[in-house]
């Protein structure tokens, strides 16, 4: 019997990731070689392809020569980080996302009503370090991963706080991590109940709706994106009998079809459409697969 498979949208590039990309391919046509102290955007396929132009990355803004190009990615920098590039006359591309943007607008207004920040992600990611950057002191600004990490927080009584998430975390896991904030500081203020974006609610949103009877889930992304690894997460979490996350399908083990009956395909918010038509084209060419298109509510990328 065929094995059903639920191509689900949205899918493919979110408009932060449609922008960063889009000026990243007219710098290098523009420029060839340009300077990036952070991928892009998290996709090794088209990184791979940034390279080739002759894309040249680096630890810090120190490294670039003086007068060249940088460009910043989808996931920001701290103003600190603006302001050396600037310092050495470099020709500043800003790929950031508007919506990170906007969040970081908001941690500098707070920061500079003197309240401290407490943001809810991961510490090493580009998007929570530029975050911790809006600080007018690093130490202003304390970051938790999970509900320990908030267990070991200080008293901030007499002082004001307010908390920030990155953009592409698990949003019910989110609503755990704040409900437990809550209990620690009650007090604690937020511009928003959280900063997730549009384009990771609307990914899991429909990851979530069908992952219960299916017997296993292709996320198409690199492993070093933070909204792919969440979406291989919600589909487990969502009962999926097996879920993993694919660069293409070059990396695809075939094996993984074996007892399937049902499967769903998602990508990235970093994963382009062509990788994913490639995708589904290999996956219908090559096993016994009957597509359907799947999506939930009133989805899609505005
Ligand atoms: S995933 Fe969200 S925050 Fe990240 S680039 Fe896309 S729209 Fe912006």
């Amino acid at each position: 019997m065929s094995i059903k498979c639920y191509i689900l949208s949205p899918r493919g590039f979110c408009s932060g990731v449609k922008r960063a990309v889009s000026m990243a391919e007219q710098v290098c046509k523009l420029y060839g070689t340009f300077y990036v102290i952070e991928d892009v955007i998290h996709n090794k396929i088209f990184m791979d392809s940034m390279w080739k132009c002759g894309v040249v990355k680096v630890t810090s803004i120190d490294e670039i020569p003086d007068g060249s190009v940088v460009m910043f990615s989808s996931h920001g920098v701290a103003p600190h980080v603006v302001a050396r590039a600037e310092e050495k006359g470099l020709t500043i591309i800003d790929g950031t996302c508007p919506v990170i943007k906007a969040v970081q607008s908001d941690a500098i207004n707070e920061t500079r009503l003197g309240k401290k920040l407490i943001i809810i992600g991961d510490r090493a990611h580009a998007e929570v370090i530029a975050l911790i950057g809006c600080a007018d002191k690093s130490t202003n600004a304390l970051v938790v991963s999970n509900e320990s990490d908030i267990e070991m927080l200080p008293n901030f009584d007499g002082i004001t706080v307010t908390y920030f998430t990155q953009t592409t975390l698990d949003c019910t896991r989110v609503q755990a991590i704040v409900e437990k904030l809550k209990e620690k500081i009650p007090h604690i203020e937020a511009i928003s109940p959280d900063n997730i974006c549009y384009a990771t609610r609307e990914r899991q949103d429909v990851v979530r709706a069908i992952s219960e009877s299916m017997d296993l889930v292709v996320v198409i992304g690199s492993a070093h994106s933070s909204n792919a690894r969440r979406l291989r997460e919600t589909a487990l979490s969502a009962g999926a009998r097996n879920a993993v996350l694919v660069d293409s399908k070059a990396n695809f083990d075939g094996e993984l079809l074996s007892g399937v009956s049902a499967m769903a395909v998602t990508s990235s918010a970093s994963t382009s459409e062509a990788v994913i038509q490639d995708f589904i084209n290999y996956l219908a060419g090559t096993f016994d697969v009957m597509t359907e298109n799947f999506s939930v509510g009133n989805n899609g990328d505005s």
